[in-house]
């Protein structure tokens, strides 16, 4: 069975970046438990979907995503002071372990949308955070294997995801 619109496929990838000319793993499934997607729900990178698209079990894959198909490219508008009130917790304290300079902070945009964003820096009255991609600016190189394709079920069709194998999901 190919990989197509609405089936099931299990896939075990590892993704490169280049730093300072080389290339590291920036990513990667897991070596027991490959990643797992519905076809065509839009759920990954449009163009790895596309990449690995009618490959079948057993297939290899190796191909590179530029920046701008990928995570996008950095925009310097993305790094914003947030009002260090934001991050007062109940008694009108900030947590230090929490907020500090490189650590990644789940944020809730004035819409409601969560996002992710990195500390750079800490001041009296703001955080300094980073809102671009952390692999913004970067071409991924995407290598791997498909582990299975299967039929997608009705159910994971009309949700957009794939259920796990008691047919539940949370
Ligand atoms: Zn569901």
């Amino acid at each position: 069975m190919k990989i197509a619109r609405n089936k099931v496929a299990s896939v075990h990838y590892v993704l490169h970046v280049e730093l300072n000319g080389e290339r590291v793993v920036a990513d990667q499934s897991d070596l027991e438990q490959p990643l797992q997607y519905l076809h065509g729900a839009g759920g990954l990178l449009p163009l790895f979907e596309q990449n690995i698209e009618g490959l079948q079990k057993g297939d290899t894959f190796s191909f590179e995503i530029k920046a701008a198909d990928g995570y996008g490219t950095r925009d310097d508008s993305a790094v914003v002071p947030v009002p260090i009130k934001s991050f007062y917790d109940e008694n009108g304290q900030v947590d230090d372990e929490m907020v500090k300079v490189g650590n990644v902070l789940p944020m809730v945009d004035e819409d409601g949308n969560q996002m992710q964003a990195i500390v750079l820096e800490v001041n009296e009255d703001h955080v300094i955070m980073d809102f671009n991609h952390p692999l913004a600016d970067r071409d991924l190189f995407f290598s791997g294997s498909v582990a299975d394709v299967r039929e997608a079920t009705a159910d994971e069709i009309a949700h957009g995801h794939v259920h796990g194998p008691g047919g539940h999901h949370h």
